[in-house]
């Protein structure tokens, strides 16, 4: 039998079989480790005497010591038990204690005059701070008090009488099975440099905390390895690749860059021009470039991506654009081929609607090489597409492409090296998190606007002002501008979502009647052909409202579109409202965002549409996103391929963290790039965990 962290769980005193199996389906626990692995999401600390006059009601719990002032009894009706009133003080203030059950007991024992410790959760009562039902002890327990841990847990543990109480008994038998067999798992070196706790003082202290100073030594500790180890395992595959001759030198910026470049409307903004610096440095570099391009919407992404491909294309190679959705594909295929138009260079579109017989047109295109750009959707990545010299991807949005897709895009070469790749997104993501969560990839990032952008005036209103803003869209439809109305499709609630849609749109199409106003609705049951047709009369100005779910979120581009109301706001993240919110304010008009929220909405969602009314600072909206809802939200999160569970660190609270245990991953690789220094034996075994295994795309063929 194993002992020790691999222990089965059912072994461990007062489990057995039954529970473990519990344990196993609830919360994919099967030994003492992973049980151990379960740290308390709070604690609730005894070691601190609260003064009644300081109590908030929104404080979790609090224990004060206080003495009895009067008691009274208050009959129940009918014959039922009633209830007990408590009147406790403690010189800066007084207040109610209640019972409804024990009175007959507990009466006696809260005599006037005694004092007591009592503990418990405070609630507001007629506009008075009270406690029910607290936990009483004698009045010197509190110095004997440690933090107690809460634990994570579901309905069927707690029926199965796996209480608060119980959890904590576990969690000391699995200590005292484990810490006599502990290895350490960190290098003796790192612990030194770090100033670390060892390991089994941290698993200690997290579930049994002496003191705030100690619980804070241990999670240092335990989330400082997570993290360390993240990053080794990530660094470590970029150390490799970048000393690897695999990609494909391209030495030139060539003449097509300089005939563009040359006849632009605008000049570049400063952003924009070192972002463009550094890819033409890794296209130049020999090596494969893995490149994640962050800017905020309307930042000017589509003429780096332009700019770049040209690069490839007068060094000999072709360069395919892959967009989320074949509307956004389309616009940038218009977008793009007007940019080229000075250039000579030939684009083609390539979307799951392209007809057959411009299909074969542009096989023989890409084969023969007269192609240079080719843009389009996923249909790009089909194997039936076939590349004369493929030299670099770019794929905007990348939310919508998981690696394994990033991947196949590499096998469109036969000679073993790999095409480069140019990521770009709207997602503002903070840049250590970026680096993370793209562990492979750089990142560069255009944190400057276009001039003459003008700002979008945001404003938040209820039902009570649906009218007024019904009435607010004719005056700008008759200026002659465009509206867009968003509602939201929740997976989880979609069948209720498009019924709220269509009833959302009949209603516009009542007040907003033909032949004044014509109205196009699209979202995602919808047949391509219906959708691109509903779209293009929205783009071409042929409708004056447009009323969708998200599918218009990313990039969609419609200059006379000055209005952006959004239902429901409440229901969708900041980043996301900010991504709609970017779909006006193109044009030269002053434009608007109206969030239509629900009536019955919490304090922390009226939180945040106030934050979106104030601010249109994109990274500021993601992080707040990011710390009320974890990373976990942010789309793209599940296939950048993150290789471990974060279990006491979070990447988004635990920044600073995150920078510090980067720095010294990089130390250390640089050091020894490959781990194989008798010091680093434990890094080095740790990585080899099935969990930090990544897969090697580069030999995907
Ligand atoms: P993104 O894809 O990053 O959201 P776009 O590339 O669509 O942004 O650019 C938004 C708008 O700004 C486009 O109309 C584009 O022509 C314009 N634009 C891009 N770069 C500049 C610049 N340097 N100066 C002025 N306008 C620009
Ligand atoms: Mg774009």
């Amino acid at each position: 039998m194993a002992s020790g962290l691999e222990m089965e769980l059912q072994y461990l005193p007062k489990v057995g079989p039954k529970r473990a199996a519990l344990f196993k389906t609830e919360l994919g626990v099967e030994t003492v480790g992973d049980l151990l692995g379960i740290y308390p999401f709070r604690y609730i600390d005894r070691s601190k005497i609260h003064a009644i006059g300081e109590i908030r009601p929104d404080q979790a719990f609090v224990q004060i010591r206080a003495t009895v002032l009067s008691e009274s009894v208050l009959p129940g009706k009918s014959g039922k038990e009633g209830r007990l009133s408590v009147i406790v003080g403690d010189g800066t203030g007084e207040m109610e204690l209640v019972f409804f059950k024990r009175i007959k007991w507990l009466g006696p024992k809260l005599t006037q005059g005694s004092t007591f410790i009592f503990f418990g959760k405070p609630t507001v009562f007629n506009g008075r701070v009270n406690m029910v039902h607290p936990e009483i002890d004698p009045p010197d327990s509190a110095s004997s008090g440690v933090m107690t841990g809460v634990y994570p847990s579901t309905e069927k543990l707690k029926n199965a009488g796996v209480t608060a109480k119980v959890m904590n008994n576990l969690m000391n038998s699995a200590l005292a099975e484990a810490l006599p067999h502990l290895k350490e798992t960190l290098p003796e070196y790192v612990i030194h440099e770090k100033g670390l706790v060892p390991l089994s003082f941290a698993l200690r202290q997290v579930h049994f905390p002496t003191d705030q100073n100690a619980l804070a030594k241990a999670l240092y500790r335990l989330k400082f390895e997570e993290l360390f180890l993240l990053e080794l395992s990530l660094l470590k595959q970029k150390f490799i690749r970048s000393r690897s001759d695999n990609g494909i030198p391209m030495p030139r910026v060539g003449e097509f860059f300089n005939k563009c470049y040359n006849a632009l409307p605008y000049s570049l903004t400063g952003a924009q021009k070192r972002v463009i610096k550094e890819i033409r440095e890794d296209l130049k570099s020999g090596s494969q470039m893995n490149r994640l391009l962050q800017g905020d919407v309307g930042s000017g992404k589509t003429m780096v991506a332009v700019l770049s491909a040209l690069i490839a294309v007068g060094n000999a190679y072709q360069c395919c654009l892959m967009a989320p959705t074949e509307v956004l594909a389309n616009q940038h295929y218009a977008n793009i081929s007007r940019y080229l138009a000075p250039t000579g260079v030939q684009a083609a579109l390539l979307t799951g609607s392209t007809p057959a017989s411009q299909r074969k047109k542009i096989d023989s295109g890409l084969r023969d090489g007269s192609i240079g750009i080719i843009i389009g959707t996923h249909a790009l990545i089909e194997d039936t597409v076939v590349f004369r010299n493929l030299g670099l991807a770019i794929i905007d949005e990348q939310h919508r492409f998981g690696v394994d897709q990033r991947a196949r895009l590499w096998s469109k070469r036969t000679d073993g090296r790999l095409p480069h790749v140019l990521v770009m997104t709207a997602t503002p993501i903070p840049r250590t998190l970026a680096m993370t969560l793209y562990g492979d990839l750089d990142v560069s990032v255009i944190d400057e606007m276009p001039p003459g952008r003008k700002p979008v005036q945001t404003i938040c209103i209820g039902e009570n002002k649906r009218l007024a803003m019904y009435n607010f869209l004719r005056d700008e439809i008759a200026k002659g501008r465009q509206a867009f109305i968003v509602y939201p499709l929740i997976f989880e609630s979609e069948k209720m979502d498009y019924q709220n849609l269509q009833n959302g749109y009949e209603q516009i199409v009542s007040r907003f009647p033909l032949p004044d106003y014509k109205v196009a609705i699209v979202h995602g049951q919808q047949t391509t052909e219906v959708k691109n047709f509903n779209m293009d009369a929205f783009a071409a100005g042929r409708a004056d409202i447009l009323v969708s779910t998200t599918v218009i979120e990313v990039g969609v581009d419609v200059p006379n579109a000055s209005v952006m109301v959004i239902e429901s706001s409440e229901r969708f993240g900041l980043s996301q409202l900010h991504q709609l919110r970017g779909r006006v304010g193109r044009g030269s008009e002053k434009s608007y965002c109206i969030l239509m929220r629900g009536e019955k909405i919490s304090k922390e969602s009226r939180k945040r549409l106030e934050l979106m009314c104030a601010t249109e600072d994109g990274f500021a909206l993601a992080e707040e996103d990011m710390k009320m809802r974890g990373p976990g939200d942010l789309e793209g999160t599940q296939q950048s391929g993150l290789p471990i569970d974060l279990k006491a660190a979070s990447l988004a609270r635990d920044s600073r963290i995150v920078a510090e245990s980067r720095d010294y991953a990089t130390r250390v690789l640089e050091a020894d790039p490959s781990l194989s220094s008798q010091r680093n034996e434990l890094l080095a075994t740790a990585l080899q965990g099935s969990k930090y295994i990544q897969k090697d795309y580069s030999k995907i063929s």
